[in-house]
């Protein structure tokens, strides 16, 4: 989709990707990101590294497909190897992933499994630390979302997968992975403008995001006496596989970001990915608990 020369281009912000205007669409989770339309861009033709994560070795939550996949990738060209944590059933997107990564040169570790398992979310840290030899990045960004209009019909199922996806695997990650942390590691997660503004129809989504920029902003001043940085980015709407797995009503899916962003458009992953690349760097060495939003120009507090 993307014309882009590379991130760096200068350029009118609002005509940088054309708005996308979905056709309804709709597919079981976790979905898969190739049979999208338009397929989302996650910077495979255009993110340029320039060596700002050599020798890094990152683990990654939902990596197979968008905004997680943009991160793998654009970590990759910094010069970081990748372990990347998605669902069996994602398995054709997280290959086009892997491929990515070892086309960048760096070591690349598939580790599938359900990550509401606290078992699993252990045995993944282990496998990312034996593969690449240690971590010093973990980073996030796997989230369940599914629209309910009625508290009612919110069943108690739903409202504790969601819980588990997105606020208890990053609990049970983050303490496996912190014995291995040395100094100068960072701990990035992924929030989102719900954390701030909660549709009225995702009150579990919105609460898990808001519980992440919390428990992200007390974890960081108990860690960076460690020397380890957590940081967190909420992105605004973004043209995901997300969003057609139930994420929001699809009969909203052609006006899809244009409306409420200033920035009349929803974003790319590839246009979110480098503030994970800031965040992880060592170009943010004092920022410490922030909250960095990618969200259009959307109002936050
Ligand atoms: P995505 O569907 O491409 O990525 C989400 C990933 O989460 C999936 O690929 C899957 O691998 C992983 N996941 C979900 N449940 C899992 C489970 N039980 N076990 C293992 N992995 C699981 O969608 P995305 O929009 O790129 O989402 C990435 C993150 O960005 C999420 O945390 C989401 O809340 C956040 N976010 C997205 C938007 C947006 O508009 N797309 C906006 C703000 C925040
Ligand atoms: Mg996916």
């Amino acid at each position: 989709m993307s014309e882009l020369e590379d991130q760096y281009q200068f350029g009118d912000p609002t005509t940088r990707y054309p708005r996308v205007r979905p056709p309804v669409q709709q597919q079981d989770e976790p979905g898969v990101q190739t049979r999208m339309n338009p397929v989302p861009d996650l910077g495979e033709n255009s993110y340029r590294g320039t060596g700002r994560l050599t020798g890094r070795k990152a683990l990654i939550t939902g990596a197979d497909s968008g905004i997680g996949a943009a991160v793998a990738i654009a970590f990759a060209r910094e010069g970081a190897d990748i372990t990347i944590s998605y669902l069996p059933e994602e398995e054709e997107d997280a290959q086009h992933v892997m491929g990515l990564i070892r086309a960048a040169g760096r070591i690349a570790v598939a580790v599938p499994g359900d990550i509401t398992n606290a078992e699993h979310c252990r045995f993944l840290v282990a496998a990312a630390v034996e593969k690449m030899g240690g971590l010093d990045a973990v980073v996030n960004v796997a989230g369940k979302q599914v629209w309910q209009k009625n508290l009612l019909e919110l069943s108690d199922e739903q409202f504790e997968a969601t819980f588990k996806t997105n606020v208890f695997a990053m609990f049970w990650i983050v303490k496996a992975a912190l014995p291995h942390l040395g100094p100068g590691s960072r701990i990035i997660n992924t929030a989102s403008l719900e954390a701030y503004v909660p549709a009225p129809d995702r009150l579990d989504y919105a609460s898990t995001k808001g519980a992440i920029i919390n428990f992200s902003k007390g974890l960081a001043q108990q860690l960076v006496s460690q020397g380890i940085r957590v940081n967190v980015v909420a992105p605004g709407p973004t043209w995901t596989v997300l969003q057609v797995t139930s994420g929001v009503d699809p009969e909203t899916l052609p006006e899809f970001g244009s409306s409420e962003s200033p920035m009349g458009r929803a974003a790319q992953p590839a246009e979110i990915a480098p503030a994970y690349v800031f965040l992880a760097s060592a170009e943010s060495s004092f920022v410490v608990g922030e909250t960095l939003n990618v969200n259009g120009g959307m109002v936050t507090p």
